[in-house]
Formats: C-alpha cells, structure tokens, sequence
C-alpha cells in the first residue's frame, strides 16, 4: 500500500474518490473493489469510493494506536483539543456548500433539511463537546477510608466508529466530537449508501488541526464494519445504526470484552393533551413525525390523540401532512426528499400494506407520487384506528408513516407510550407546560419534547430499552471515551489542600 498524493481539491463537489483518507491522507486501497453511489432523488450515479477491506482497516487502526501512544494528540490540553474542534465547526460551515452538495447528492436530502437537521445540530455538538472538555473535572481528589485518592480521566484509546446513512454529517460529528474532545484516535466507517460527505470533513478536522494518524476515514460496508468490531487495537465501538445490527455488535463485543455504546431505532409516541392549541402547534407536531421523510431514529411517528378530540386533530393533521410535498433537491416546493434506497421504500410500502391488512384505516394515502418515477418516493401516509398491538404501531417503519392511537384517559396515554420495545425519544403537546414535565418524568425514554421535540447538543441524548446502551453529548458523552483511573496516596499523605 502506497501513500499518494492526491490532491484534496480532486473530492471537493466530486463523488468520485479513488482513495482512503487514513491518518490524514490519502490513501490508495488494498481493497480492489468499489461502493458505488447512486442519488435516491434521480437514480443517477453520483459517486463512487473504494469498498475498503479488513486491511485497510488494520492500516487505519495502526496508525490510530501509533498516534495514540505516541500522544501526539491525548498530552494537548483539553482546551486545545476543544479548540480544534470549535475550529472544525466554523471550517464546516464556511464549506457546507461543498458538503450540502455531497450528501444532497448521496441522500437526496434538500439543502434546507442539511442545513437543518444536520449541519445546525452536528456543528452544536461540536460545541457542546468542546464546552464539556473544558469544564469536565479530567482530575479530582477525594478522601475516603485510607486517606487521598487522585482520581484521573484518561482517553480510552482507539475508537471505531460505525454509523448509519440517515443524517450523515449529524451523527459524523457527533462521533468525532466526543471521541477528539476525549484524546482518543478513531477509525470511522461510513454507511455504504452515504459514504461521500466522510472523507470531506475529515479533511476539514484535519485542516482544523487534528494531527496525523489520529482520524481515518475507511469508506465500506459489512466487512470493514466487522474487521473494525473484531480488532484488537481498538479498544471501544460506537454504534449508530439499527437495532438489529447493534445487537450482533453488541453481542460480539461483550465476547471480546470490548467498551461499547449503542445507539438504535426508535417508535416514539407524541401525546397530545386535551387542552392542546392546535393551531400554533400542529405543523410541529406533523413535522415531529415526517422529519427527513420519517427516517429519523427519534421520528413522532405513534401520535396518540384524546378520543374527545380526535377528529379535529385528524383532521389538520391530514391537511397539514397534504403540504409536505416530496421532491428532488433542487425543487423549492420540495418539503421530503426521497427514502434511501427501492429497497427500502419497499419495506415502507409493505408496512403500509400491513397497515392496512391489520385493520388500521389510512386517511391519507399517500402512495408514490406522480413525476417523480425515477427516485425512491413516497407521499406522507396517515393511519387512524391504530391500536398499540399492531405491526405498525410497534415496529420502526423509518419512512413517512405516521399511527394515530386514540385514548380516553392520560394514564392510558402514558401507558401506551411506555408499551414499546424503543425508548429512544417522545413528546407531549399542551397548554400546561407543568402537566407536560410530569408526563415526561413518566415515559421511558432518554430524551423529551414538550410542544415539539429536538435533540440538545449540551444534554445527554440516548436510549432507554432496545433503542441503546449509553449516552451522547454533554458531559454523559464525553464520558462514554474516558476510563476512570483512582491513584492512592501514600497512607496518611495529604496534598494540603
Ligand atoms: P444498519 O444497522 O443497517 O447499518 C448501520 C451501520 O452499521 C452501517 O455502516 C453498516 O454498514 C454497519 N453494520 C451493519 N451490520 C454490521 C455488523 N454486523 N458489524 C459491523 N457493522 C455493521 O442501519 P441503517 O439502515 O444504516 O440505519 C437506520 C437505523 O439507524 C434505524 O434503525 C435508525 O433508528 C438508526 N439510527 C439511530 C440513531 C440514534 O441516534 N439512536 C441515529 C440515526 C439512525
């Protein structure tokens, strides 16, 4: 394997990447085969990277541990560390026109909903992470029963970094972030639909002063995903991806006895309360549901409704779904980009079959709309009658599909919320802000909305049940990258102060 030279001008608004950026640089693959990319919006080919190996990701993980020994980037002071990172988010939004161009390629996601859903909170946790660096205690003193401890936080290694396709530059940031702002080295693996976008923000943490060998990029599918699980050198894998495949993951970590996080699906339930205004939250709340097409691991997509109120909120919530019309990027009426893959609009169209079939009723159809032959859409679909049994009330649908439930007291309401597998996320919608903490406080999930719902780059976003193990962002992320080391004093020694 041979470094090149290749010009990092050569990716900039380009989806043909020849090479791995390992270690900050380029990389020519061991991997002789590639991952072509095709725009779910037209169908076209818009990119193409090497479908890396198991060893490329053994050279991406030596030069990790290389870097990581030899302290390059662990012995700078958190501060530098978190300036590095501050300098990443700025460099990120002086480049989001090339970025945006990628993933709007890759995705089909229009430059409003980059902008939006991925560019605004992936810069904010770079932030947040570099506001948590320097505030975190990294060493502390404490007495207990033989006298002083130092307690130290150290970098927990060489990380691997497995992500999904759906918000890729939110979640890349939200891996790099924590993992940098911690001192560790990381290996980060792309998802294979929407691998073009990595190698150009790692180039701009390089840029950003991440030194050489702590950040590879190995742009691939199942295999380097598995070769970075099975590794010996890398000592924590973080997850973001389906519930299916985090349990395989998980399962061979705890094997290996490897540090793990998780993050996975969701089936959150928005529970509107009898005293809601609709009129100033309705839009919201659809949005809540349909947000990047319904492929959103924290998506409202089970609303349940006070069977007092039912039609009226049925009702706007169909003419408010009517208005998110899909389309392709470009197109300025466009409010839903394509779903990923055939593929996967099919699984989408198989669980509004069995929506169907199940006994639910869809007040709003949406079905493929017309025009739009040659990319993956699917119009917003609206279920009533749906009760928390059935297949598309409990399984993650991630597409724009939303289960309407209808319950005659709030503690049934609660129920319902808690009946579920995920508890990822989920959101109450009231007139009655105290009402609403309450209710929070009684739904498991890791994260919640009143009267809409958002993730915060400063607070810990994560899982309850099979949504995920741990943590990200703030403080609790941060964490998630550290080992905890305790040195004792000598008996009877005290630092004096
Ligand atoms: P996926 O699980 O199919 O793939 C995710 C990543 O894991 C990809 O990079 C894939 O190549 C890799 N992978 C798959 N199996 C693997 C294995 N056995 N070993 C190693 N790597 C493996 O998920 P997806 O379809 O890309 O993404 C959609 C899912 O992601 C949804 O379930 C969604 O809820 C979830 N998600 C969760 C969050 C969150 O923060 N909780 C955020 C975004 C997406």
């Amino acid at each position: 394997m041979t470094d090149t030279a290749t010009a990092a001008a050569t990716l900039v608004g380009g989806g043909d990447q020849p090479d791995l950026y390992l270690g900050g640089r380029w990389v020519a693959p061991h991997s002789t085969t590639r991952i072509d990319v095709f725009s779910p919006a037209t169908g076209e080919q818009v990119g193409s990277v090497p479908n890396g190996d198991a060893t490329d990701v053994d050279t991406a993980v030596a030069k990790g541990r290389r870097a990581f020994e030899s302290g390059v980037w662990r012995a700078k002071t958190p501060a530098q560390r978190a300036a590095v990172l501050r300098r990443a988010a700025e460099l990120i939004n002086e480049r989001s026109a090339d970025i945006t161009g990628l993933i709007s390629a890759e995705m089909g996601a229009s430059p409003t909903d980059v902008a939006t859903l991925q560019q605004l909170p992936g810069t904010g946790v770079l932030s947040g992470y570099a506001d948590a660096a320097e505030a975190y205690p990294w060493e502390e003193k404490r007495t207990g029963l033989f006298g002083e401890t130092l307690v130290v936080r150290e970098p927990i290694g060489v990380v691997g970094a497995i992500i999904a396709w759906n918000v890729p530059l939110f979640l890349i940031c939200n891996k790099l972030g924590p993992a940098l702002a911690a001192g560790c080295s990381i290996v980060l693996k792309p998802a294979p639909e929407t691998p073009l976008d990595a190698n150009l923000l790692a180039e701009i943490f390089t840029e950003a002063g991440v030194p050489a060998g702590v950040l590879s990029v190995v742009t691939g599918g199942l295999e380097a995903g598995q070769a970075l699980v099975e590794h010996p050198d890398v000592d924590k894998i973080t997850f973001t991806g389906s519930t299916a495949a985090g349990r395989i993951i998980a399962a061979r970590c705890g094997d290996l006895l490897k540090r793990c996080s998780l993050e996975m699906g969701g089936k959150s339930a928005a529970i509107v309360l009898d005293d809601v205004d609709l009129p100033s939250n309705i839009h919201m709340l659809v949005f809540s549901g349909l947000l990047n097409n319904g492929q959103a691991c924290v998506a409202q997509t089970r609303v349940l409704v006070p069977r007092s109120r039912h039609d009226e909120i049925v009702a706007a919530m169909v003419e408010t779904a009517k208005t998110f019309t899909p389309g392709v990027p470009g197109d300025p009426d466009a409010k839903l980009g394509p779903i990923i893959t055939d593929k996967q609009r099919s699984k989408v169209e198989d669980y509004i079959a069995t929506g169907k079939a199940e006994g639910a009723t869809a007040v709003l159809d949406g079905g493929r709309p017309d025009g739009l032959d040659s990319g993956h859409f699917v119009a917003p679909t609206i279920f009533t009658g749906v009760t928390n049994d059935m297949t598309i009330a409990r399984e993650e649908i991630f597409g724009p599909v939303i289960s309407v439930i209808a319950y005659d007291t709030v503690d049934e309401a609660i129920a319902i919320a808690n009946d579920s597998d995920y508890g990822l996320a989920g959101s109450v919608w009231t007139s009655d802000i105290a009402r609403g903490v309450e209710i929070a406080k009684q739904v498991r999930t890791g994260t919640y909305g009143i009267n809409w719902y958002a993730i915060d780059p400063a607070s810990p976003f994560g899982g309850y049940k099979n949504s995920g193990i741990g943590r990200e962002n703030g403080r609790e992320g941060l964490e998630s990258y550290l080992e905890h080391k305790s040195i004792l004093m000598p008996m009877g020694y005290s630092s004096g102060n």
